[in-house]
């Protein structure tokens, strides 16, 4: 009989948005006739913008004929779209990042959690609550211990946000050699300011640690003082990973695109002490377990540095903003206390009283028919708390928002 990765076992019942997806469809079945609205998972509604398709279309044409067809591409992604993103992503923000540090990908939910692969023995910090990705990869990594009575996992180092840090936890006063950081945050919606973000990169430059940065929500930022990426710091080159993604920023949650910044400086140490860069480990696994993004997706995502792709991209922006606005003016009036929703799709709802989130959640199914992410399901500290998303429809927003507004709010 063949021997499984028993860190598989030590994983928590269900993915989190699986449990959200049969609650949901348990009760629709017993309840055919309401309309459910869904609020829950961070997915894309509005469809590729017309500059995407155009490209798109053209890039599909280009493969039904000999002279322009494509077979297997370069692993870390075409030249084209590298150098469109070095240019309009970070040059233009004042940030050198080389071409050849952009990592095509097909997501950044594979990238941050294929990037274990590189690294050997670590204590890993991840914030709490947080995209569950994160947690889940390093137990399949076989980076932590079991599930504790407190439901979480031995070994891992939680870094604590909560309603008192504004949920944009500070280093620890204890070493971390991994940190996962994800601004603007997926769940909470809050993102980290310049000068929180600096302590970050301050902590890891004295640590010899690395920061694993997230920034799959950057499009959304508004606020001046926000960093967009984490390389606007100074020396972050030295201690930082950026995953990026056009999922969130262009609605490719289904095309699949992604990518992943890894800059010539980053090193680690194997077990003897020698310094090892990063970048060749990264370039060896993507040239080794890794195709390539399909050139028709990868021509699709460069359309969005054209100046009409660009500009649809930000109506698309705009469009579930005008979401955020709603909902967050519904929650003010009904005395909900939240957070996030400005720079970020997400807003943080604190649950009424003393009722848990996954209290919270069937309550307002059944009674409102709205689906919402109980907070429990990104990690403990997210108990008592739900995340909304505004990705809907504008249609499916104000219906929502009626059924908030005209509900008699008691528990
Ligand atoms: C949605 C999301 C991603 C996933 O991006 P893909 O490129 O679609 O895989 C990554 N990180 C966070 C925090 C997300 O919410």
């Amino acid at each position: 009989m063949v021997q499984i990765n028993e860190n598989y076992l030590k994983l928590k019942n269900r993915y989190l948005f699986s449990q959200i997806g049969e609650k949901t469809k348990s009760y629709q079945k017993s309840h055919p006739d309401k309309n459910i609205i869904r609020f829950g998972i961070g997915d894309a509604t509005l469809p590729l913008t017309p500059a995407v398709i155009s490209a798109f279309h053209k890039a599909v044409d280009e493969m039904s004929v000999v002279s322009t067809f494509k077979g297997y591409g370069p692993e870390q992604g075409y030249e084209f779209l590298r150098e469109l993103i070095s240019k309009h992503e970070f040059e233009k923000r004042g940030v050198n990042i080389f071409s050849d540090e952009v990592f095509i990908s097909d997501g950044a939910k594979c990238d941050t959690g294929n990037i274990l692969d590189l690294f050997g023995k670590n204590i890993i910090g991840i914030t709490d609550p947080a995209y569950p990705v994160y947690v889940d990869t390093n137990v399949m990594a076989g980076n932590t211990g079991n599930l504790q009575e407190n439901d979480q996992y031995e070994g891992l180092i939680y870094l604590q946000a909560t309603e008192e840090n504004g949920f944009c936890p500070e280093p620890p006063d204890r070493h971390v050699d991994i940190i996962y950081l994800c601004s603007p945050n997926n769940p909470t919606g809050v993102a980290l300011s310049k000068t929180q973000l600096s302590a970050w990169v301050t902590y890891a430059l004295n640590h010899h640690s690395i920061i694993l940065f997230d920034a799959a929500y950057e499009r959304y930022i508004q606020n001046q003082d926000i960093p967009h990426s984490i390389y606007e710091i100074p020396q972050a080159k030295k201690v930082a990973i950026e995953f990026r993604s056009f999922s969130k920023t262009a609605g490719f949650t289904g095309t699949r695109c992604a990518f992943t910044v890894i800059p010539k400086e980053l090193t680690g140490r194997d077990s003897s002490g020698n310094e090892t860069s990063i970048w060749n480990l990264w370039n060896r696994r993507h040239s080794t377990k890794f195709n390539g993004v399909s050139y028709t997706v990868q021509r699709a995502a460069a359309a969005i540095y054209t100046p009409e792709g660009s500009k649809e991209v930000n109506e698309l922006i705009k469009y579930y903003r005008y979401n955020t606005e709603l909902i967050k003016s519904v929650l003010k009036k009904k005395g909900f206390s939240f957070w996030g929703g400005i720079d970020s799709p997400y807003i943080w709802v604190k649950v009424p009283q003393q009722i848990t989130s996954w209290e919270f959640f069937d309550y307002i199914l059944n009674n409102l028919q709205i689906v919402v992410t109980p907070g429990i399901g990104f990690g403990k500290s997210g108990e008592g708390f739900f995340r909304i998303t505004s990705f809907g429809q504008h249609e499916d927003t104000m219906e929502a928002i009626k059924r908030i507004e005209n509900w008699e709010w008691s528990f």
